[in-house]
Protein backbone atom coordinates (compact mmCIF):
# COMPACT_ATOMS: atom_id res chain seq x y z
CA UNK A 1 0.00 0.00 0.00
CA UNK A 2 1.32 3.58 -0.77
CA UNK A 3 1.89 5.18 2.40
CA UNK A 4 1.07 8.80 2.66
CA UNK A 5 3.29 11.62 3.75
CA UNK A 6 3.01 15.67 4.32
CA UNK A 7 4.22 17.57 1.58
CA UNK A 8 7.82 18.44 1.75
CA UNK A 9 8.34 21.23 3.81
CA UNK A 10 5.18 20.89 5.42
CA UNK A 11 4.72 19.86 8.83
CA UNK A 12 2.08 18.36 11.38
CA UNK A 13 1.22 19.85 14.56
CA UNK A 14 0.07 17.80 17.88
CA UNK A 15 -0.05 17.04 21.31
CA UNK A 16 3.33 15.17 22.58
CA UNK A 17 4.96 15.31 19.26
CA UNK A 18 8.29 14.13 19.06
CA UNK A 19 9.74 17.56 17.76
CA UNK A 20 9.68 19.76 20.46
CA UNK A 21 8.32 22.46 18.62
CA UNK A 22 5.84 20.52 17.04
CA UNK A 23 4.01 20.49 19.64
CA UNK A 24 0.53 22.16 19.73
CA UNK A 25 -0.15 22.71 23.01
CA UNK A 26 3.21 25.37 22.33
CA UNK A 27 1.58 27.02 19.08
CA UNK A 28 -1.64 27.40 21.27
CA UNK A 29 -0.09 29.26 23.48
CA UNK A 30 2.16 31.21 21.47
CA UNK A 31 -0.45 32.83 19.35
CA UNK A 32 -2.25 33.49 22.70
CA UNK A 33 0.81 35.78 23.87
CA UNK A 34 1.22 37.18 20.17
CA UNK A 35 -2.36 37.96 20.26
CA UNK A 36 -1.84 39.65 23.52
CA UNK A 37 0.59 41.21 23.06
CA UNK A 38 -0.52 42.99 19.48
CA UNK A 39 -3.48 43.88 21.75
CA UNK A 40 -0.98 45.71 23.69
CA UNK A 41 -0.14 48.08 21.56
CA UNK A 42 -3.94 48.79 19.95
CA UNK A 43 -3.42 46.22 17.31
CA UNK A 44 -7.25 44.11 16.31
CA UNK A 45 -6.91 41.21 15.07
CA UNK A 46 -7.76 40.63 10.95
CA UNK A 47 -8.17 37.22 9.00
CA UNK A 48 -8.02 36.88 5.20
CA UNK A 49 -8.05 34.27 2.89
CA UNK A 50 -5.38 31.81 1.95
CA UNK A 51 -5.32 32.93 -1.79
CA UNK A 52 -5.40 35.96 -3.53
CA UNK A 53 -5.48 37.12 -7.49
CA UNK A 54 -1.29 36.40 -8.33
CA UNK A 55 -1.71 39.95 -9.58
CA UNK A 56 -1.91 41.54 -6.16
CA UNK A 57 1.20 39.80 -5.19
CA UNK A 58 3.17 40.62 -8.51
CA UNK A 59 2.19 44.51 -7.75
CA UNK A 60 2.37 44.31 -4.49
CA UNK A 61 5.70 42.20 -3.75
CA UNK A 62 7.44 43.71 -7.41
CA UNK A 63 7.44 41.07 -10.21
CA UNK A 64 11.41 41.18 -9.62
CA UNK A 65 11.05 40.04 -6.17
CA UNK A 66 12.52 36.56 -5.55
CA UNK A 67 9.03 35.31 -4.01
CA UNK A 68 7.22 36.52 -6.69
CA UNK A 69 9.82 35.38 -9.50
CA UNK A 70 10.50 31.79 -8.06
CA UNK A 71 8.71 31.21 -5.11
CA UNK A 72 4.77 31.42 -5.50
CA UNK A 73 2.60 28.00 -5.58
CA UNK A 74 0.19 30.00 -8.66
CA UNK A 75 -2.67 27.87 -10.35
CA UNK A 76 -5.31 28.86 -12.68
CA UNK A 77 -9.18 27.75 -11.86
CA UNK A 78 -11.59 27.01 -13.42
CA UNK A 79 -12.64 30.36 -14.81
CA UNK A 80 -8.64 29.85 -16.10
CA UNK A 81 -7.76 32.90 -13.29
CA UNK A 82 -4.47 33.04 -11.91
CA UNK A 83 -4.59 32.98 -8.10
CA UNK A 84 -1.89 32.32 -5.53
CA UNK A 85 -1.34 31.01 -2.20
CA UNK A 86 -0.27 33.82 -0.08
CA UNK A 87 3.55 33.98 -0.02
CA UNK A 88 3.27 36.85 2.51
CA UNK A 89 0.07 38.87 4.60
CA UNK A 90 1.30 42.74 3.54
CA UNK A 91 -0.18 42.86 0.61
CA UNK A 92 -3.38 41.24 1.49
CA UNK A 93 -4.01 42.82 4.40
CA UNK A 94 -3.75 46.27 2.29
CA UNK A 95 -5.88 44.40 -0.39
CA UNK A 96 -9.07 44.20 2.59
CA UNK A 97 -8.21 47.41 3.60
CA UNK A 98 -8.82 48.83 0.72
CA UNK A 99 -11.74 46.63 -0.30
CA UNK A 100 -13.41 47.40 3.10
CA UNK A 101 -12.24 51.22 3.28
CA UNK A 102 -10.86 50.73 6.59
CA UNK A 103 -8.64 53.70 5.91
CA UNK A 104 -11.37 55.98 6.91
CA UNK A 105 -10.78 55.92 10.33
CA UNK A 106 -6.86 56.42 10.47
CA UNK A 107 -4.59 55.13 12.27
CA UNK A 108 -5.72 51.67 11.22
CA UNK A 109 -3.79 48.98 13.45
CA UNK A 110 -4.42 45.42 12.20
CA UNK A 111 -2.49 42.24 13.00
CA UNK A 112 -2.87 38.34 11.52
CA UNK A 113 -1.34 35.48 12.53
CA UNK A 114 -1.48 32.99 9.39
CA UNK A 115 0.08 30.60 7.35
CA UNK A 116 1.86 31.94 4.14
CA UNK A 117 3.34 29.59 1.48
CA UNK A 118 6.74 29.71 -0.59
CA UNK A 119 8.52 27.11 -2.51
CA UNK A 120 11.98 27.59 -1.34
CA UNK A 121 14.76 24.85 -0.91
CA UNK A 122 13.60 23.04 2.75
CA UNK A 123 15.68 23.42 5.68
CA UNK A 124 16.05 23.82 9.76
CA UNK A 125 14.09 27.05 10.08
CA UNK A 126 12.69 27.01 6.26
CA UNK A 127 9.18 25.42 4.98
CA UNK A 128 7.15 25.96 2.31
CA UNK A 129 3.88 26.04 4.45
CA UNK A 130 5.30 28.64 7.13
CA UNK A 131 3.43 30.76 9.62
CA UNK A 132 3.54 34.80 10.01
CA UNK A 133 2.53 37.29 12.24
CA UNK A 134 1.65 39.83 10.71
CA UNK A 135 1.30 43.51 11.91
CA UNK A 136 0.45 46.90 10.26
CA UNK A 137 0.07 50.18 11.32
CA UNK A 138 -1.24 52.37 8.77
CA UNK A 139 -2.14 55.84 8.59
CA UNK A 140 0.99 57.33 10.37
CA UNK A 141 4.31 59.03 8.78
CA UNK A 142 6.60 59.29 11.92
CA UNK A 143 9.92 57.52 12.80
CA UNK A 144 7.72 57.25 16.23
CA UNK A 145 5.85 55.28 14.66
CA UNK A 146 8.33 52.88 13.05
CA UNK A 147 10.14 53.22 17.21
CA UNK A 148 6.34 51.73 18.25
CA UNK A 149 6.44 48.78 15.71
CA UNK A 150 10.86 47.95 16.51
CA UNK A 151 9.68 48.19 20.64
CA UNK A 152 6.63 45.73 19.87
CA UNK A 153 8.77 43.29 18.15
CA UNK A 154 11.84 43.51 20.28
CA UNK A 155 9.90 43.86 23.43
CA UNK A 156 8.09 40.60 22.37
CA UNK A 157 10.89 38.92 22.12
CA UNK A 158 12.56 40.29 25.39
CA UNK A 159 9.18 38.68 27.38
CA UNK A 160 9.62 35.61 25.87
CA UNK A 161 13.23 35.46 27.11
CA UNK A 162 15.08 35.67 23.71
CA UNK A 163 17.81 37.77 24.15
CA UNK A 164 20.64 36.40 22.03
CA UNK A 165 19.34 38.14 19.11
CA UNK A 166 20.77 41.60 16.95
CA UNK A 167 18.68 44.07 15.98
CA UNK A 168 19.53 45.60 12.78
CA UNK A 169 18.04 49.10 10.92
CA UNK A 170 18.75 50.84 8.07
CA UNK A 171 17.33 53.85 5.94
CA UNK A 172 16.46 53.25 2.20
CA UNK A 173 15.30 56.43 1.50
CA UNK A 174 12.70 57.34 -1.53
CA UNK A 175 12.41 55.36 -4.89
CA UNK A 176 14.20 58.27 -6.24
CA UNK A 177 17.18 58.22 -3.86
CA UNK A 178 17.46 54.47 -4.66
CA UNK A 179 16.97 55.04 -8.31
CA UNK A 180 20.41 57.66 -8.54
CA UNK A 181 21.97 55.11 -6.24
CA UNK A 182 21.33 52.22 -8.30
CA UNK A 183 23.36 53.88 -11.17
CA UNK A 184 25.69 54.66 -9.32
CA UNK A 185 26.12 50.90 -7.89
CA UNK A 186 25.83 49.54 -11.53
CA UNK A 187 28.19 51.85 -13.00
CA UNK A 188 30.73 50.72 -10.45
CA UNK A 189 29.50 46.82 -10.56
CA UNK A 190 29.64 47.02 -14.69
CA UNK A 191 33.32 46.18 -15.13
CA UNK A 192 33.10 43.31 -12.85
CA UNK A 193 29.91 42.17 -14.12
CA UNK A 194 31.30 38.56 -15.34
CA UNK A 195 32.54 38.26 -11.40
CA UNK A 196 29.44 38.16 -9.83
CA UNK A 197 27.23 35.24 -9.06
CA UNK A 198 23.96 34.37 -11.36
CA UNK A 199 21.53 35.71 -9.47
CA UNK A 200 23.32 38.86 -9.04
CA UNK A 201 24.07 38.95 -12.97
CA UNK A 202 20.42 38.40 -13.38
CA UNK A 203 19.38 41.26 -10.23
CA UNK A 204 21.78 43.63 -11.97
CA UNK A 205 19.08 44.40 -14.75
CA UNK A 206 16.12 43.19 -12.94
CA UNK A 207 16.40 45.03 -9.38
CA UNK A 208 20.33 46.18 -8.41
CA UNK A 209 19.83 47.06 -4.94
CA UNK A 210 19.10 43.36 -4.19
CA UNK A 211 22.87 42.74 -5.26
CA UNK A 212 23.39 44.22 -1.71
CA UNK A 213 21.31 41.58 -0.30
CA UNK A 214 23.47 38.74 -1.60
CA UNK A 215 24.92 35.88 0.84
CA UNK A 216 27.72 34.96 -1.96
CA UNK A 217 31.14 35.35 -1.10
CA UNK A 218 31.74 36.44 -4.95
CA UNK A 219 29.45 39.10 -4.66
CA UNK A 220 30.61 40.39 -1.04
CA UNK A 221 34.17 40.91 -2.40
CA UNK A 222 32.78 42.92 -5.33
CA UNK A 223 30.62 44.86 -2.66
CA UNK A 224 33.68 45.95 -0.70
CA UNK A 225 34.45 50.03 -2.19
CA UNK A 226 30.84 50.15 -3.72
CA UNK A 227 29.16 52.98 -3.14
CA UNK A 228 27.18 52.96 -0.52
CA UNK A 229 22.93 54.00 -0.42
CA UNK A 230 23.85 56.33 2.55
CA UNK A 231 25.34 58.91 0.40
CA UNK A 232 21.69 58.76 -1.59
CA UNK A 233 19.13 59.58 1.36
CA UNK A 234 17.47 62.66 1.42
CA UNK A 235 17.37 65.04 3.97
CA UNK A 236 13.88 64.54 5.20
CA UNK A 237 15.16 60.55 5.57
CA UNK A 238 17.90 61.01 7.16
CA UNK A 239 16.07 63.59 9.66
CA UNK A 240 13.27 60.52 10.23
CA UNK A 241 16.18 57.65 10.28
CA UNK A 242 18.09 59.90 13.22
CA UNK A 243 14.68 60.66 15.56
CA UNK A 244 13.79 56.56 15.06
CA UNK A 245 17.46 56.14 16.38
CA UNK A 246 16.82 58.51 18.95
CA UNK A 247 13.99 56.65 20.34
CA UNK A 248 15.53 53.51 20.54
CA UNK A 249 18.38 55.09 22.46
CA UNK A 250 15.93 56.29 24.50
CA UNK A 251 14.00 53.19 24.97
CA UNK A 252 17.03 51.36 25.53
CA UNK A 253 16.90 49.25 22.63
CA UNK A 254 19.83 48.24 21.48
CA UNK A 255 20.42 47.66 17.42
CA UNK A 256 23.24 48.25 14.91
CA UNK A 257 23.14 50.22 11.71
CA UNK A 258 23.34 47.91 8.67
CA UNK A 259 23.90 49.83 5.23
CA UNK A 260 23.62 46.47 3.49
CA UNK A 261 20.28 45.68 4.88
CA UNK A 262 17.79 46.44 2.12
CA UNK A 263 14.77 43.85 2.81
CA UNK A 264 13.58 41.48 -0.53
CA UNK A 265 10.31 43.56 -1.22
CA UNK A 266 10.16 46.89 -3.36
CA UNK A 267 7.31 48.92 -1.48
CA UNK A 268 9.73 49.63 1.82
CA UNK A 269 10.81 53.41 2.04
CA UNK A 270 12.58 54.69 4.96
CA UNK A 271 12.56 52.80 7.94
CA UNK A 272 13.77 49.02 7.29
CA UNK A 273 14.61 46.34 10.62
CA UNK A 274 15.22 42.74 10.87
CA UNK A 275 16.22 40.85 14.41
CA UNK A 276 18.16 37.73 13.99
CA UNK A 277 19.19 35.31 16.22
CA UNK A 278 22.68 34.61 17.11
CA UNK A 279 22.51 30.93 16.86
CA UNK A 280 24.28 29.88 14.12
CA UNK A 281 23.15 26.70 11.92
CA UNK A 282 19.61 27.49 10.39
CA UNK A 283 18.13 30.20 9.08
CA UNK A 284 18.14 33.00 11.74
CA UNK A 285 16.41 36.05 10.46
CA UNK A 286 13.32 35.63 13.53
CA UNK A 287 11.28 38.87 11.92
CA UNK A 288 11.38 41.82 9.66
CA UNK A 289 9.87 44.67 8.26
CA UNK A 290 9.86 48.54 7.81
CA UNK A 291 8.34 51.26 6.56
CA UNK A 292 6.10 50.76 3.10
CA UNK A 293 4.87 54.46 2.10
CA UNK A 294 4.59 53.22 -1.43
CA UNK A 295 2.29 49.95 -1.24
CA UNK A 296 -0.77 51.64 -1.23
CA UNK A 297 -0.17 54.15 -4.30
CA UNK A 298 1.43 51.08 -5.92
CA UNK A 299 -2.35 48.92 -5.54
CA UNK A 300 -4.79 52.12 -5.81
CA UNK A 301 -4.85 55.87 -6.22
CA UNK A 302 -4.72 56.10 -2.76
CA UNK A 303 -1.48 57.18 -1.00
CA UNK A 304 -1.53 56.22 3.08
CA UNK A 305 1.94 55.86 4.52
CA UNK A 306 1.99 52.43 6.96
CA UNK A 307 4.45 50.35 9.03
CA UNK A 308 4.63 46.94 9.69
CA UNK A 309 6.48 43.99 10.36
CA UNK A 310 6.13 39.61 9.86
CA UNK A 311 7.67 37.45 12.39
CA UNK A 312 8.06 33.71 11.38
CA UNK A 313 6.29 31.71 13.80
CA UNK A 314 8.51 28.37 13.33
CA UNK A 315 11.66 30.67 14.24
CA UNK A 316 10.50 32.52 16.88
CA UNK A 317 9.09 28.94 18.85
CA UNK A 318 13.07 27.54 18.05
CA UNK A 319 14.74 30.45 19.19
CA UNK A 320 12.41 30.04 22.33
CA UNK A 321 13.23 26.12 22.76
CA UNK A 322 17.10 26.70 22.47
CA UNK A 323 16.93 28.54 26.03
CA UNK A 324 16.28 25.04 27.19
CA UNK A 325 13.53 25.79 29.59
CA UNK A 326 10.98 22.88 29.37
CA UNK A 327 7.86 24.25 28.94
CA UNK A 328 4.74 23.62 31.40
CA UNK A 329 1.39 22.88 29.74
CA UNK A 330 -1.43 24.07 32.63
CA UNK A 331 -4.49 23.00 30.58
CA UNK A 332 -7.58 23.06 32.12
CA UNK A 333 -8.10 19.74 34.66
CA UNK A 334 -9.91 17.26 33.68
CA UNK A 335 -11.59 13.93 34.65
CA UNK A 336 -11.53 10.75 33.70
CA UNK A 337 -14.40 8.04 34.24
CA UNK A 338 -13.54 4.49 34.51
CA UNK A 339 -16.21 1.94 33.46
CA UNK A 340 -15.13 -1.26 35.28
CA UNK A 341 -18.98 -2.33 35.82
CA UNK A 342 -20.23 -4.55 33.16
CA UNK A 343 -23.77 -2.02 33.10
CA UNK A 344 -21.36 1.27 34.12
CA UNK A 345 -20.61 2.65 30.58
CA UNK A 346 -24.14 4.69 30.34
CA UNK A 347 -24.38 5.72 33.90
CA UNK A 348 -20.55 7.79 32.76
CA UNK A 349 -22.12 8.94 29.47
CA UNK A 350 -25.08 10.14 32.12
CA UNK A 351 -22.74 12.23 34.32
CA UNK A 352 -19.97 13.23 32.17
CA UNK A 353 -22.97 14.93 30.13
CA UNK A 354 -24.32 16.69 33.34
CA UNK A 355 -20.67 17.54 34.46
CA UNK A 356 -20.36 19.18 30.81
CA UNK A 357 -23.23 20.71 31.44
CA UNK A 358 -21.07 22.70 33.92
CA UNK A 359 -18.51 23.34 31.70
CA UNK A 360 -16.60 20.78 33.37
CA UNK A 361 -14.18 19.03 31.02
CA UNK A 362 -14.17 14.81 31.36
CA UNK A 363 -13.48 12.19 29.42
CA UNK A 364 -15.18 8.28 29.42
CA UNK A 365 -12.27 5.13 29.65
CA UNK A 366 -14.15 2.94 27.10
CA UNK A 367 -11.06 0.32 26.07
CA UNK A 368 -11.24 -2.30 28.48
CA UNK A 369 -11.94 -2.91 31.74
CA UNK A 370 -8.66 -3.06 33.59
CA UNK A 371 -8.22 -0.20 35.95
CA UNK A 372 -4.64 -0.43 36.11
CA UNK A 373 -4.44 0.22 31.87
CA UNK A 374 -6.90 2.94 32.42
CA UNK A 375 -5.37 4.70 35.48
CA UNK A 376 -1.86 4.84 33.88
CA UNK A 377 -3.67 6.77 30.60
CA UNK A 378 -5.24 9.17 33.13
CA UNK A 379 -1.53 9.69 34.42
CA UNK A 380 0.34 10.06 31.17
CA UNK A 381 -2.51 12.02 29.43
CA UNK A 382 -2.40 15.04 32.70
CA UNK A 383 -6.12 14.15 34.35
CA UNK A 384 -6.30 15.30 37.64
CA UNK A 385 -9.42 12.66 38.92
CA UNK A 386 -10.60 9.02 37.61
CA UNK A 387 -14.09 8.58 39.03
CA UNK A 388 -14.44 4.89 39.11
CA UNK A 389 -17.16 2.98 39.03
CA UNK A 390 -16.72 -0.89 39.23
CA UNK A 391 -19.52 -3.19 40.50
CA UNK A 392 -19.52 -2.54 44.86
CA UNK A 393 -19.65 1.66 43.46
CA UNK A 394 -23.19 0.77 41.24
CA UNK A 395 -24.43 -1.38 43.84
CA UNK A 396 -24.13 1.31 46.35
CA UNK A 397 -24.84 4.10 43.75
CA UNK A 398 -21.44 5.69 44.89
CA UNK A 399 -18.35 6.87 42.99
CA UNK A 400 -14.52 6.51 44.14
CA UNK A 401 -12.98 9.65 43.03
CA UNK A 402 -9.62 9.43 42.97
CA UNK A 403 -7.49 12.60 43.07
CA UNK A 404 -4.49 12.03 40.89
CA UNK A 405 -2.78 15.03 41.56
CA UNK A 406 -2.93 14.39 45.63
CA UNK A 407 -2.49 10.67 45.50
CA UNK A 408 -6.20 10.23 48.08
CA UNK A 409 -9.43 8.96 47.14
CA UNK A 410 -13.14 9.18 48.09
CA UNK A 411 -16.38 8.06 47.49
CA UNK A 412 -19.11 10.22 46.64
CA UNK A 413 -22.55 9.28 45.95
CA UNK A 414 -24.01 9.45 42.38
CA UNK A 415 -26.24 12.54 43.38
CA UNK A 416 -23.34 14.84 44.75
CA UNK A 417 -20.93 13.79 41.65
CA UNK A 418 -21.53 17.33 40.17
CA UNK A 419 -21.98 19.28 43.22
CA UNK A 420 -18.67 17.45 44.28
CA UNK A 421 -16.65 18.46 40.69
CA UNK A 422 -18.59 22.01 40.56
CA UNK A 423 -16.78 22.40 44.22
CA UNK A 424 -13.31 21.46 43.29
CA UNK A 425 -13.09 23.48 40.15
CA UNK A 426 -14.79 26.93 42.01
P1 LIG B 1 9.72 38.06 5.00
O1 LIG B 1 8.25 38.11 4.68
O2 LIG B 1 10.53 37.34 3.96
O3 LIG B 1 10.26 39.40 5.40
O4 LIG B 1 9.87 37.14 6.30
C1 LIG B 1 9.46 37.54 7.57
C2 LIG B 1 9.77 36.42 8.53
O5 LIG B 1 9.04 35.26 8.15
C3 LIG B 1 11.23 35.97 8.52
O6 LIG B 1 11.98 36.76 9.40
C4 LIG B 1 11.12 34.54 9.00
O7 LIG B 1 11.04 34.49 10.40
C5 LIG B 1 9.80 34.10 8.43
N1 LIG B 1 9.97 33.32 7.18
C6 LIG B 1 10.11 33.77 5.92
N2 LIG B 1 10.20 32.75 5.03
C7 LIG B 1 10.10 31.62 5.75
C8 LIG B 1 10.12 30.21 5.42
N3 LIG B 1 10.22 29.79 4.16
N4 LIG B 1 10.00 29.33 6.45
C9 LIG B 1 9.87 29.75 7.73
N5 LIG B 1 9.85 31.05 8.10
C10 LIG B 1 9.97 31.97 7.12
Amino acid sequence: MQSFKAPKGTFDLFTNSKEPWQEIRLWQWMEEECKKFSELFGFSEIRTPVFETTELFARGAGDSSDIVEKEMYTFLDKGERSFSLRPELTACLVRSILEHQLYTKLPCKLYTIASCFRHDRPQAGRYRQFHQWSLESIGIDSPFEDAEMIALAYGFLQRLGIHSTVLKINTIGTPDDRKNFQESLKEFLLPHFEKLSPDSQRRFHTNPLRILDSKESCDKELLQGAPTLCDYINSKSQTHFSLLKESLDRLGIAYQEDPLLVRGLDYYTDTVFEIASLKEGRQNSLLGGGRYNGLFRSLSSIDLPAVGFAAGIERVLLAYLDQGKPHLFTGNKKALFIPLAPDSEISSLCFADALRKKNIACELWLRGKKLSKALSFAAENGFSEAIILGEEEMSQKMATIKRLDQATQEKVDFDSIVPYFEQLRR
